[in-house]
Parts: C-alpha cells; structure tokens; sequence
C-alpha cells in the first residue's frame, strides 16, 4: 500500500488496462487516490480487473474499445468526461507484440495489424485525450514504447517499428502540448517476466530459428538475460513507480523523455 496520495481527485485512464502492465499501474495510481478509467478491447477481462480494484479505488468504470478504431475512441473518451466530469492522467499503454519473423519473411497483415494497434491506436487515444485537457488546462500523459522501439531486435520488425515511432510521437506531443501545460513522456520496459509476454517472445524467437537465438526455448532465456547488464529480467510491478512518478508533481519539470525500464542499457 502506498504512503502518499499524490492523485485524490484526478481521473486516470489507463488503455489496455486489463493487461498485466495496465492493472498494476492502475491499482497504484487508485491507491494513491486516482479514479480509475479501464479501457480495453477484452470485456471480459476488463471486468475482472476492474472487480479486483474495486476494492481499492473510490471509482473504477470500464470502456470497451478498439484503440484503433478512431470514431470509437472519440466516443468513449466522451463518455469518460461525462462519467467523471475530468480526464487528468493518460497511461496510453495498449499494444499488441505480433510476429516473430525475419523481415524478407515478416506476414504483411500482421505488419499492418501491429502498427494500427501500437502506433494509430496510441495517437487516437493522444488525440483524443489530449483535446480534453487543453480544454481543461492540463494533465499529464504516460506512453508504453519498449525497449524495441530504441535497439530494433531481430525477428520483430513491425513492433520494434511501432514503438519507435511510438517514441518519436512523444516527443512531438511533448512539444506541442507544453504550452497547455500537458507533459508527455515514455517508458520502455524491456525483458519483464515471468508470464505470457515472457515465455511468448522465448518461444517465438526460438522457432524463428534465426543466428541470434538458440532454437531451445530454454536457451533464448538465457541469452536474452545474459544482455541484460543486471542478469535478470525486470518485474512487471517494477514498472508502477516509474509511471506514478511521471505522473506526479514529483517530475514537474521532465516531458519529452522516454525512460528504459532495463535492467541497463545493452
Ligand atoms: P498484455 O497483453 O497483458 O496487455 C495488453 C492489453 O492491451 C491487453 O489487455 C489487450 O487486450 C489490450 N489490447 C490489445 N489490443 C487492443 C486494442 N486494439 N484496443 C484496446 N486494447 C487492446 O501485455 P502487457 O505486458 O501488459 O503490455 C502492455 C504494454 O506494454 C504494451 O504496449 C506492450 O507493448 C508494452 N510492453 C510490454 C513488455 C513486456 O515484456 N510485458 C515489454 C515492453 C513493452
């Protein structure tokens, strides 16, 4: 449980908020006293998540909706305003990891699927939230990149290209936001685990069968932690702090950053 309540009274949205990422931020934030917004495409789990923090937070409501889908954000974003009356806090953290593939081999749908998710998807959501809190005067906003979105690792060509982009939006958002008094930054959490994530991208870079990994799962794990200057792959509940910092007062004078969650940078 936290000791400080540095968010009683502001609205949070958190996107892709029945994931493992967004349900750790978004029980941090509640207990710091935030309002809890949970937006995700599976209703099912957002449920689940949100009866999980029900316990914790004063007000916790569920949006179901396709990032991807502008006129659907548009509405849902909407609807948030009218159900909390403010839109204070953004942690902009849908997404979706796609293929493993060498690039001459990379499905062309799956490229396509991955960029409207983690790239459309995230402006949508920017765009959206963004036009509520010039209105309002302020707030703050949280993007999930990844630490393939600054090193470009073998075998995943539309995420690693997703998330660098993801990060150049940052930047330009910082900009043109700061004089609203919005600030925008990212985090690029890299190898976290255990979990699905974890064991998917062992698997699939085991099968891609490529000269930068092992084609035994068990051995791509060790790999992937032996480039980790720290030797071990980050927790997800590593990377709640990061974001409530960002979103605090506590990082008044920081936007425009984006921040590696690595264990070091390889
Ligand atoms: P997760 O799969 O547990 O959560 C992602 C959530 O996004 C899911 O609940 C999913 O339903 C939702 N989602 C997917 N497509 C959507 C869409 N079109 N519209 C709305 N919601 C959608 O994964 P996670 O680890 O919690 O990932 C959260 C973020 O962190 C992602 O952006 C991911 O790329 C990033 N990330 C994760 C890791 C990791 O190792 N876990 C590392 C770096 C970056």
């Amino acid at each position: 449980m936290s000791q400080t309540n540095r968010f009683v009274g502001k609205t949070a949205l958190i996107t892709g908020g029945a994931g493992e990422i967004g349900f750790a931020t978004a029980k941090a934030l509640a207990e710091e006293g935030a309002l809890i917004a949970l937006m995700d495409i599976n209703g099912e789990k957002c449920s689940e998540a949100a009866k999980r923090l029900s316990g914790i937070c004063e007000t916790v409501r569920t949006y179901i909706c396709d990032v991807s889908d502008s006129t659907a954000v548009e509405t849902q974003v909407k609807q948030i305003v009218a159900d909390f009356g403010s839109l204070d806090l953004l942690f902009n953290n849908a997404g979706f990891q796609g293929a493993f593939k060498p690039i001459h081999e990379y499905p062309i749908d799956d490229f396509e699927t991955v960029i409207r998710i983690n790239l459309i998807g995230a402006f949508n959501i920017l765009r959206s939230v963004s036009g509520v809190m010039v209105a309002q005067g302020g707030g703050c906003i949280v993007n999930t990149a990844s630490m393939a979105g600054v090193d470009g690792p073998p075998n995943m060509a539309a995420y690693g290209a997703s998330k660098f982009a993801l990060i150049g939006l940052t930047g330009t958002a910082a900009k043109d936001l700061a004089p609203y008094g919005i600030r925008v930054n990212a985090i690029s959490p890299s190898f976290m685990g255990p979990g699905f994530m974890w064991d998917r991208q062992v698997q699939l870079q085991a099968e891609a069968n490529t000269q930068y990994f092992s084609t035994d799962p068990k051995v791509v794990a060790e790999q992937m932690i032996g480039s980790v200057p720290m030797r071990r792959y980050g927790d997800i509940n590593e990377i709640p702090g990061v974001v409530t910092f960002l979103m605090s007062n506590d990082s008044s004078y920081i936007t425009g950053v984006n921040i590696p969650i690595s264990g070091g940078i390889r």
